[in-house]
């Protein structure tokens, strides 16, 4: 038996927004961040659970304060009780009666008790020796929906459907494990798409992105559609007619001016449309989907709980689903997310980047496709090439696609120098004497 023994949390931050990388429509210039926490054990393995929020710069000592709300959940308790039941573990922290007020399910508190739940599991698979995704994909169908918190969505999905959908896929996981391990996951990449850009860099990034093998690329659009009209045609030219270019507005829009917008652009031969309005606005979302046409609309990295996931699904207001690994509450709601998609047959292609995004999210999808959805097809992980130097399992993308990992853990895991000097002491990094 083993007890945690302690909740360690920082505030990192990078100083991304000196270089306009990341910059977009809404967030001309985030500082990348990460609410950091490490669950540490007294167990003689030594090994520790690590998991973060994203954020970008202010307010991630805010969401540094709602991870520390959660230690006395935590400090105390036997770890393998805990780790043995993660269903059990979703109800301690997101039943807590009285953090709940600060949601419910979502905002600060629930970002906290995703990165806590998210942390357990890096611990758990540590402790198997497994990547995240094989444990998860090695779990059997019973436990998988002891997982998941149905209350909210049981009209959309039931436990006894979720049930069928994993016994359906049971019979063809050893044989998509050894694909996934040979091929890999599909990527796509937003580097060459910041709104920050210069033409010049924008064309030379869409260029090298069909170069280095990746079947799609995204661009900001959303400032201005003058602008946007023109950087669609230097990337169109660059990429050629029929390879896929999606756009993301970063919820720019109204929904009247999302659909002209959109409606202006159709013409650049779209994948999809990301963001175009408040993540929350699911009538919003619907009218958009119906006004742009066969466009797609894609959301999800701002969708808070899989309550909105559902009625996006049920209003048909979104026809790609974007999970976020650090939006939601952890991998257990993560599940209940990728099983409404796979009940309402929509495409998943999460949301990355950021930083620590690339590394923790592609096990989801590496899941899904061993245990739930059983496909790659038409889905893909998008790829940001930024600070993944920073962790000590950095998820690796070559030929447009993501090599599968096959280290222990949930690849959510800093090294300790990064912490060290990217930890917040009140200025950029640049500006401080190292
Ligand atoms: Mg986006």
């Amino acid at each position: 038996m083993s007890t945690i023994v302690s909740v360690d949390t920082r505030d990192i931050r990078f100083p991304t927004s000196l270089e306009l990388d990341g910059s977009d429509a809404m967030n001309p210039d985030p500082d990348y961040s990460a609410a950091y926490l490490v669950i540490r054990t007294d167990a003689a393995d030594g090994l520790a659970g690590h998991a973060f929020v994203f954020t970008i710069g202010r307010g991630n000592d805010v969401e540094v304060a709602a991870l520390d709300a959660l230690r006395a959940h935590l400090v105390g308790r036997d770890v393998e009780e805990l780790l043995g039941d993660m269903g059990a573990a979703w109800r301690l922290l997101a039943h807590d009666s009285q953090l709940r007020w600060l949601g419910p399910e979502k905002g600060v508190m629930h970002m906290a008790i995703g990165a806590a739940l998210n942390a357990l599991w890096d611990l758990r698979a540590k402790r198997a020796g497994l990547p995240l995704w094989q444990l998860l994909a090695g779990l059997s169908p019973e436990e998988l929906v002891s997982l998941v918190d149905f209350r909210y969505i049981s009209d959309a999905v039931t436990p006894a459907e979720a049930l069928e959908l994993f016994r359906a896929a049971e019979p063809g996981r050893a044989e998509r494990t050894a694909k996934l391990l040979e091929l890999g996951y599909p990527a796509y990449t937003t580097t060459p798409g910041w709104l920050g850009y210069s033409d010049e860099k924008l064309e030379r990034l869409c260029r090298e992105a069909v170069a280095d093998g990746y079947p799609q690329i995204k661009l900001k659009v959303g400032a201005s559609l003058d602008d946007d009209v023109r950087r669609l045609g230097i990337a169109r030219a660059a990429v050629g007619a029929g390879f896929p270019i999606a756009i993301d507005a970063n919820q720019r829009w109204g929904v009247d001016e999302a659909i002209e917008w959109v409606r202006a652009l159709a013409d650049f031969d779209l994948a999809w449309i990301e963001e175009p309005t408040s993540p929350d606005d699911i009538l919003g979302h619907a009218a958009i989907a119906r006004g742009v046409a066969p466009v797609r609309v894609a959301t999800g990295e701002h969708v808070q709980n899989r309550i909105v996931f559902k009625q996006l699904l049920q209003a048909g207001g979104m026809a790609v689903m974007q999970i976020d690994a650090a939006r939601v509450g952890g991998v257990n709601e993560n599940l209940a997310n990728l099983l409404l998609a796979a009940k309402y047959g929509v495409p998943v292609c999460p949301h990355a980047g950021g930083v620590g995004l690339c590394e923790a999210v592609q096990h989801l999808s590496m899941f899904d496709y061993v245990a739930l959805s059983g496909t790659m097809d038409g889905r893909m992980i998008e790829f940001v090439d930024h600070l993944h130097e920073h962790f000590v399992t950095p998820a690796v993308v070559e030929r447009g696609r993501y090599l599968t990992p096959t280290a222990p853990g949930a690849g959510t895991e800093m090294h300790e120098a990064s912490i060290e000097r990217y930890t917040w002491r009140g200025a950029h990094v640049a500006e401080v004497p190292a």
